[in-house]
């Protein structure tokens, strides 16, 4: 049951990891947000964040790509910090939909409430909820600090990707006027789907991510900065989050193959908390079709076996220099 893991195991598990997952190919860029069918889909980097902040990274890990459903993590954990965890059970709910990241139906077969604030419905909904209300340049300093806080360094929107998601998120913009039929928008409409849209253009790297996997895997003390970001109680309540609904309709596949509670995003980005041990992040642009970066996913899953560690596995797990 107690299990002691070296930091050069984690450095070789991470660099073995990159070399096989490397060549894997399969998977397409995401097309319905134009900015991100450009992108080179051979960028490929894994970073690993360990509690004493120690960073081991390998490949693209400082290019900043988009961190569109990631994001819906880090408000979530904004959400949390300023109304508490009841009310966001309450207002948003922490339910699995079982279905596609952007779906409706899941809004409909729910409509007392947007299900989880890790899918766009709920994270819409979230926005809505961050504090101050009605003041949308408060709200964005707020949501864009909390990013920065998590991360350890600062994050910018990529004007184009912000752009590009503008001007075609037709979907998006019926969700939230759905949502506000039912009550589930706290402050304006087109507001709070305008700040979402933000924080998904959001330009973010494998590093920083692994920094914001590693806060979450620490309790809410930033790793690297030492800043306690949120409350430790938390913790739990965003893992638990991310290990319900993170890959969309193959989260129970996800965590049942990698054994660790992830988070992906379309840009490509994959967060995975081990609770106690490690975060870790991957990117690589193209995608499976439930939206989940292919070479990313491979990369964490492998990085976890070749350490043979899993959130249920057991075991109390101590890193030793
Ligand atoms: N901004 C994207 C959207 O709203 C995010 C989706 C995702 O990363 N799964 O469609």
């Amino acid at each position: 049951m107690d299990k002691t893991i070296t930091k050069a195991q984690i450095k070789a598990a991470v660099d073995e990891a990159y070399a096989e997952s490397k060549g894997i190919t399969g998977g397409h860029n995401a097309d319905y947000i134009p900015f991100l069918a450009n992108i080179d889909p051979n960028l490929f980097g894994i970073s690993v964040t360990l509690l004493d902040g120690t960073t081991y990274s390998v490949g693209d890990t400082s290019y900043k790509f988009g961190i569109e459903s990631v994001s819906k993590v880090l408000t979530a954990i904004l959400v949390l910090k300023q109304h508490g965890a009841d009310a966001v059970l309450k207002q948003i709910g922490a339910d699995a939909t079982g279905l596609p990241f952007n779906s409706i139906f899941a809004i409909l077969l729910e409509n007392d409430h947007p299900s989880t604030p890790l899918v766009n419905a709920g994270a819409i909904t979230a926005c809505s909820m961050v504090e101050p209300k009605g003041d949308s340049w408060g709200k964005w300093e707020a949501i864009i600090n909390n990013i920065a806080a998590l991360c350890g360094s600062e994050a910018q929107v990529l004007d184009e990707l912000y752009r590009s998601e503008s001007e075609t998120n037709f979907n998006n913009r019926a969700i939230a006027w759905l949502l506000k039929n039912y009550n589930r928008i706290y402050d304006d409409v087109p507001m709070s789907l305008d700040l979402y849209t933000r924080q998904c253009s959001v330009g973010i790297t494998a590093e920083q991510l692994a920094i914001c996997a590693g806060t979450i895997a620490n309790g809410g003390l930033n790793p690297v900065t030492k800043e306690q970001v949120f409350d430790k109680e938390l913790a739990p309540k965003i893992t638990t989050l991310i290990s319900s609904v993170g890959f969309y309709q193959n989260t129970g596949d996800w965590l049942y193959t990698s054994g660790i509670p992830a988070k992906s995003g379309v840009g490509g980005g994959v967060l995975g908390v081990m609770p106690g041990v490690m975060g870790i992040a991957a990117f690589a642009p193209p995608l499976d079709e439930a939206g989940n970066s292919v070479k990313a996913q491979a990369a964490v899953k492998a990085v976890m076996k070749k350490l043979d560690l899993g959130v249920f596995n057991g075991d109390r797990v101590t890193v030793t220099d």
